[in-house]
């Protein structure tokens, strides 16, 4: 076992629950396991940073079988017997509701997910839950935000931390800063008993393949430029954006005195010569006072 990645990955996770308070005392976290490296990784750094913390909260694992053809049902409860960790399988099977609801060729990814996130909410509820923690990474975050501004022309990705649209879940992200190929080496040195996600035999998506590929173009030749581009998201200026919402442009006046918003943004001295910098470490992310 690489020691310096567990302990890159549990410090990088510690920093994004810190920095968006996304664990507090006394928290009691659903911990969504798909059975895919990224939720059992997920889990075994959660597990880490609850004997290291100096919070106390509980963690209970939860598979939702959604009863696709050749889903291995024995897998998951024994690893989590194995490790000792509460957990819960819910049995419902989506994976006939969107057979028969989507048509053949069509993709059935958004009705399913739509069906997973109404379970697990309805679940994390049954289970006295009052957060529930998601295995989506840094690439994963990446990918949504380039998939919204190449294909829906917005400036958005999936937060680190969000409220559910009826107010009542708490669904947090802790693998934020995680990129996904440390992700895959840690899955592979932990020989987590890795369950394939293609049993429900949707077809990949390609605008998803597309963005993926290109940050893993970019991952090889510069991960610089994927580090940076993921630090822009925590680094947002509306002043030297278009979006009239975030700015008030109309009502923007001259006052003769220093102005926070002002033309900074254009000096030289703001866009670091790249090619010199060091790879940007995670740690160089400021935790929030
Ligand atoms: S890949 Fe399959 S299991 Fe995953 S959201 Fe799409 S349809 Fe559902």
């Amino acid at each position: 076992m690489d020691n310096k990645l567990e302990k890159r990955i549990v410090r990088e996770t510690a920093i994004a629950i810190t920095k968006y308070r996304m664990i507090e005392n006394g928290d009691r976290v659903m911990v969504c396991l798909s059975g895919g490296k990224d939720s059992y990784t997920l889990l075994e750094v959660l597990r880490l940073l609850q004997t290291r913390a100096p919070i106390k909260f509980d963690l209970v694992a939860v598979n939702l079988d959604q009863k696709q053809p050749g889903f291995p049902e024995h897998i998951l409860p024994e690893y989590l017997e194995s490790i000792g960790v509460p957990y819960h399988i819910e049995n419902q099977d989506t994976y006939s509701i969107v057979k028969r609801v989507i048509p053949e060729g069509k993709t059935t990814c958004s009705l399913c997910s739509r069906l997973r996130r109404g379970i697990l909410y309805r679940v994390s509820d049954e289970l006295s839950c009052n957060k529930i923690a998601l295995g989506h990474h840094r690439d994963d975050i990446l990918a949504t935000f380039f998939l919204n501004l190449f294909y829906a022309a917005k400036l958005k990705t999936m937060p680190p931390k969000l409220v559910s649209d009826d107010g009542k879940h708490m669904v947090i992200r802790p693998l934020t800063f995680v990129a996904e190929k440390d992700i895959i080496e840690y899955a592979k040195q932990k020989a987590f008993p890795i369950i394939p996600c293609n049993l429900c035999g949707s077809q990949e998506n390609l605008k998803r393949k597309e963005v993926g590929d290109m940050i893993r173009t970019w991952e090889k030749q510069s991960p610089k430029k994927v580090w940076n581009t993921f630090k822009a998201l925590s680094a947002v200026a509306p002043s030297h954006l278009l979006d009239t919402d975030l700015f008030d442009f109309l009502n923007l006046k001259t006052t003769g005195e220093f102005f926070e918003d002002g033309d900074t943004a254009f000096d030289q001295d703001t866009f670091p010569d790249l090619e010199n910098e060091q790879v940007i470490n995670i740690s160089n992310l400021k935790r929030d006072k």
